[in-house]
């Protein structure tokens, strides 16, 4: 791979190797965007097969973690890490303090936090090595488990897509096809169920699915089913991919909108929703509550105004819909207008302005060119 086209292909800032030979650690963090604020995407740990795989990844996700926080209205760049290694063997406190030193280095410019194989305990080593780390243990000031919020957020877009179809967010009586009740999905079908909706449901873990029949009268469909079922919302919380050539022509609902990261196999399978009259809400607008949530941390956290950032969600998805119809655009792709007319308007104000304020800080006089 050539890095250096690769990475200004795709807008990245700046991407850093670390190796350090006594822990064995060989971690990549990818900087995408720091326009709006400092560069905030959690750490993989995975034994990548090769390190352009490694690299690969971490681009992908870095560039995803910008569009994320820009429409969620944060503060904060895009930027990921990934460790390269198997999670099941080669952890140790050493490997993560070592980590936690490297990401000290970049003077503020990356925030790490918890991703596939890495845990609340991985991140309490690094904080003992860097405050540049969220989702830490809530006795050190953490928000604790993010599901409850990704939860929350998520049911706040359902509601703005049932407005927008219905004229009401009103989830009462409305039907439910949630895939996966695990945490993400159990606390849907909770909030759901108490507003009175009617869900149907399937997991390939059968207590999960028993739990909500007996808890919220769900009704239990075989995993391969949930596709067909007769409901008003089709809420993928279990795997990505799910929208794609099978699925698009078997959905009878009519709108599709749940927590699954990269639920488009690919982008024009937003489209072919779109052109069969489904309204989908995409994933990484409306699953942003768990980053809203753990961004309250770099704040000192306070749980209620964590849910009450989580619920823009709502405001954020009548925005999108918005830029949506001005510029006859699938929503797949309004969401990433939206974050990118943020950016550029942001930035455009803030340039000029950040600048005179550091020099004033540090009390020098910008110095005329011909000096
Ligand atoms: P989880 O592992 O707790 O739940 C996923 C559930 O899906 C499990 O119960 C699992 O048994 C089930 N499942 C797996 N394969 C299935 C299949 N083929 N059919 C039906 N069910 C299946 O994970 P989670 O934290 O609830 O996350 C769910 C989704 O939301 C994931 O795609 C995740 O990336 C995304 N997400 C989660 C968060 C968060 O805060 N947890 C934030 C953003 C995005």
């Amino acid at each position: 791979m050539n890095v250096f086209e690769t990475i200004a292909t795709r807008g990245h800032e700046q991407v850093v190797f670390f190796n350090h030979a006594d822990t064995g650690l060989k971690a990549i963090v990818a900087i995408h965007s720091t326009l709006l604020g400092p560069a905030l995407g959690g750490l993989r740990m995975w034994p990548y097969a090769s390190e352009d795989d490694a690299l690969n990844d971490v681009l992908r996700l870095s560039r995803g973690m910008t569009y994320k926080a820009a429409v969620a209205g944060l503060n904060l760049g895009g930027g990921k890490a990934v460790l390269i290694g198997d999670p099941k063997k080669d952890k140790s406190e050493a490997l993560f303090r070592a980590l936690g030193r490297f990401i000290g280095s970049l003077g503020g410019r990356y925030i790490t936090a918890e991703d596939v194989g890495t845990t609340v305990e991985d991140m309490e080593y690094i904080f003992q090595e860097t405050d540049r780390v969220v989702g830490v243990h809530p006795v050190h000031g953490g928000s604790g488990d993010p599901s409850p919020f990704t939860a929350f957020g998520t049911v706040q877009g359902i509601k703005a897509c049932l407005n927008k179809l219905y004229g009401a967010p009103n989830v009462s009586g409305i039907s439910f096809a949630v895939q996966g009740a695990g945490s993400v999905g159990g606390n849907v079908i909770k909030m759901l169920a108490k507003e009175g909706a009617k869900i149907f449901t399937c997991d390939i873990n059968e207590d999960r699915v028993a739990q909500a029949v007996e808890d919220y009268g769900a009704e239990a469909v075989p995993l391969e089913e949930i596709y067909d079922v007769d409901a008003k919302v089709f809420v993928p919380c279990a795997l990505g991919a799910v929208i794609n050539a099978d699925t698009v022509p078997r959905l009878r609902c009519e709108i599709v909108a749940g927590s699954s990261n990269n639920q488009l196999e690919s982008e024009q399978w937003g489209t072919a929703l779109e052109d069969r009259g489904i309204l989908y809400a995409p994933d990484y607008v409306i699953n942003a509550g768990g980053l809203i949530n753990v961004a309250i941390e770099l704040q000192g956290y306070n749980r209620e105004r964590a849910y009450q950032a989580v619920s823009s969600i709502y405001a954020i998805m009548e925005n999108l819909f918005r830029i949506a119809e001005r510029d006859q655009i699938p929503t797949w792709q309004a969401g990433n207008r939206m974050a990118e007319e943020r950016i550029r308007a942001i930035n455009t104000i803030r340039m000029p302005y950040t600048k005179r304020f550091k020099d004033r800080l540090s009390g020098r006089t910008p110095k005329t060119s011909h000096h």
